[in-house]
């Protein structure tokens, strides 16, 4: 019987995944790669340990237009099948407080033994060839690709170009214009799970330090996005995985006003009432001590004086004789700091491109629904994640349902 012939255009996680799936089902399959090697970006992802998946799995981790869509995707390649998937590949899989990361924590690995598999299965890989052509023959039987040079032609082609995100790793974008140009919707595209920038120039005084607590972003009044865990400091805004967290839905807003207001709450595991408390068991310590000794053994020295600054008060001067409205004003920045968000580090810094290939126009194989015999895998689809490995488990997961539908006879 005639191979099925299936081309992935993109040989990153998600289309790795895809083609090594697709052959697994007796397809045989060519990777065409921009770049001068595939997997590039693996090797960068989790500090270079690649948190590859998560225990927690469920649409609630993800953002895309289609909840219901991503759910059924999830539903049919859970986690556990990622630790499958790797244990048949070879690679023990290590659970670290419910984020998973490679036995060796070596991101090398998990592209070793893909690219081990995609060698034992005979996939040829074609790099350094960048796909700015795709169309359906005009019988509809092929689809056919080109870099402008060289041509192919295929029975099913899976776009897995990743979005814009770290665009140095080859993800540029391209696949965008791919679908567009099959009649595809693009849902408008925001660097995501990257730093902040905010207007205040003082935060320069800070630069450096790290703080936990909770980030609110307001819209309109109203609270849209909370996090909490460290936040960093920088020498342009905030930074640290709260503020990642966050980046996407700040960055909507941005793309229609100036500014985001954003509330950082220093002592998030203090309701009121303890807060409270804590100024009144302090306030003995005013006896004897300047503001600074005053404000010592709260918070990192550096940010208590940027509030001492801020509340109008002078270091050095007399706790006890100093105005109680701004030593009030100290203790209320510490969980009221508002900052001005204005701006994003660029794609360049992005762990992930948020929008993307609209999922209503996809089948739940991740098939086009425009033009048959095209399947879309990875971050090019709208569907992005938070921190904690899910970005890649989209990739496996959205790469395993795409290389599977790609092999099927129809
Ligand atoms: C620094 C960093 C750290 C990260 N850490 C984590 C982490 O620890 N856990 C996690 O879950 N996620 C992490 N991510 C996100 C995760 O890496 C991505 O979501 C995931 O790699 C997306 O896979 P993909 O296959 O869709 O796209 P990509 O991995 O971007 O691969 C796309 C491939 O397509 C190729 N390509 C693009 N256009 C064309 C074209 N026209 N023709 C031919 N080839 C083309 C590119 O060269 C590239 O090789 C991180 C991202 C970054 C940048």
């Amino acid at each position: 019987m005639k191979r099925i012939r299936v081309g992935v255009i993109g040989g990153g996680a998600s289309g790795m995944m895809a083609a090594i799936t697709a052959a697994h089902r007796g397809a045989e399959v060519t990777i065409l790669e921009g770049g001068e090697r595939v997997g590039k970006k693996l090797l960068s992802t989790g500090n270079g340990k690649c948190n590859l998946g998560n225990l927690e799995m469920s649409e609630q981790y993800f953002y895309g237009s289609t909840p219901e869509w991503l759910r059924s995707a999830l539903e049919r390649f859970p986690t556990e099948e990622t630790v499958r998937f790797f244990g048949k590949l070879g690679m023990l899989v290590k659970n670290k407080g419910g984020y998973l990361y490679p036995a060796s924590e070596q991101a090398s690995t998990v592209l070793d033994v893909l690219r081990q598999e995609v060698k034992a299965l005979g996939i040829r890989v074609v790099t350094a060839y960048k796909v700015n052509e795709i169309a359906p023959s005009q019988n509809g039987g092929q689809i056919r690709v080109s870099d402008g040079k060289t041509n192919y032609s295929f029975d099913r082609v899976i776009l897995a170009c990743g979005g814009k995100a770290a665009p140095k790793t080859g993800s540029d974008g391209s696949g965008y214009r791919l679908a567009r140009r099959l009649g595809h919707k693009i849902v408008p595209t925001v660097p995501a799970l990257v730093q902040l920038k905010c207007r205040e120039d003082y935060l320069k005084a800070v630069a450096g330090v790290r703080c936990v607590g909770e980030v609110k972003a307001l819209y309109e009044g109203n609270c849209v996005a909370g996090e909490r865990g460290e936040i960093q400091f920088t020498e342009y805004g905030i930074s640290g995985i709260p503020v990642f967290q966050l980046s996407r839905t700040v960055n909507y807003i941005l793309e229609e006003q100036q500014e985001v207001d954003v509330i950082l709450d220093l002592f998030p595991d203090y309701d009121e009432e303890a807060y409270r408390q804590l100024q009144a068991d302090r306030a003995h310590l005013k006896t004897g001590r300047t503001v600074e000794e005053f404000f010592t053994g709260l918070l990192n020295k550096k940010l208590m004086m940027l509030f001492v600054k801020l509340s109008g008060l002078k270091q050095q001067e007399q706790a006890e004789r100093a105005d109680e409205k701004a030593l009030s004003a100290v203790y209320h920045l510490c969980r009221h700091w508002e900052l001005h968000v204005n701006g994003h580090k660029s794609y360049d810094n992005a762990q992930v491109c948020a929008g993307g290939v609209d999922t209503a126009e996809v089948t739940a194989e991740m098939e086009s629904k425009i033009v048959p015999k095209v399947y879309f895998a990875g971050e090019l689809l709208d569907v992005d994640g938070r921190c904690g490995g899910y970005n890649l488990h989209w990739a496996w997961c959205s790469g395993y349902l795409a290389g599977c539908a790609a092999a099927e006879e129809k």
